[in-house]
């Protein structure tokens, strides 16, 4: 943790349905000294433009599943997401090499699930740990979890480098834009900069030892049927309700003729991601996770 930041990436977009992003870098667009520090290089962009134009998810499949190095350099892949990764990979990265482009992406989003604020992690890298502790002291609401992923190979636009991450945060509707949760994303963003900028300067007269995280166990499907139907939902206990703790016998869904299903396992977890709507069309009806403080 001994080099410096050079440049940073605040990416916004990505989902192209999620306003937070899309607005955030239009307006540091229109300001640009929101996001400047003397001791380093701030970039800022909207990744897929396809997408904003569309107000959807994405165009062909989603952006934030396609950094996988192997396909960023085969040539016969060519959706517009494809093509799009690869002259992202290419600005930003390339992914796996020694020095990338930027040192450290931030990559915005937002859930239709009650994350309130939330970063998602999914490296083990020192310096992106020391932020997101840093982060948690300036905003203690902050949720930090640690992302065990959908793919064999971590795919999100923040694993071109191998710091950084994605911001999270919820509930909001996709195509809206929200208040609250627009100007806390844009005060993490800005603590992370500030982050960076004591970091340069040797102003951190701290190292952070442990941090408490929801770290991933597994992604939950709904009940389905046969052909492949929803025939649950998630329970009302569970809606609305992020971070939910689930203990064995409580309420877990219910089908759509008003038989509860309970969860059964005997271990306690949160449930998080809880109903996000992008997360229907990929089987996901919630992720648990294990409440930890780990050492960073
Ligand atoms: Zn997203």
């Amino acid at each position: 943790m001994s080099n410096k930041i050079n440049k940073v990436a605040i990416t916004g977009g990505t989902h192209g349905n999620e306003l937070t992003g899309v607005y955030l870098i239009n307006k540091y667009k229109k300001n640009p000294d929101l996001v400047k520090r003397d001791s380093f290089k701030t970039l800022f962009m909207h990744t897929n433009v396809g997408a904003m134009k569309k107000c959807t998810r994405y165009v062909d499949k989603d952006l934030n599943r396609t950094f996988i190095k192997k396909d960023l350099v085969n040539d016969a892949l060519y959706s517009y997401e494809d093509v799009l990764a690869k002259s992202i990979n290419l600005k930003l990265g390339p992914k796996g090499a020694e020095k990338t482009a930027v040192d450290f992406i931030i990559d915005l989003h937002s859930t239709t699930s009650d994350m309130g604020l939330s970063i998602v992690i999914d490296n083990d890298n020192r310096l992106t740990w020391q932020v997101a502790a840093y982060l948690k002291e300036m905003e203690p609401d902050l949720h930090i979890f640690r992302w065990r992923g959908d793919t064999k190979e971590v795919s999100f636009v923040n694993s071109i480098t191998k710091d950084g991450f994605a911001i999270e945060v919820g509930p909001i509707p996709q195509g809206v834009l929200r208040a609250d949760l627009f100007f806390k994303t844009e005060k993490l963003v800005a603590h992370t900069l500030d982050f960076f900028e004591k970091y340069n300067r040797g102003d951190l007269h701290k190292v952070y030892e442990t941090i408490e995280i929801y770290d991933h166990i597994k992604l939950l499907d709904f009940p389905r049927d046969k052909s492949g139907e929803l025939n649950a939902t998630v329970h009302p206990n569970l809606q609305d309700n992020g971070y939910y703790k689930l203990t064995k016998g409580d309420p877990l869904f219910i089908t759509l003729e008003g038989e509860v299903i309970n969860y059964e396992e005997e271990k306690d977890v949160y449930a998080l991601f809880i109903n996000e709507a992008a997360y229907y069309e990929k089987g996901f009806a919630m992720c648990l996770t294990e409440k930890k403080v780990i050492k960073i």
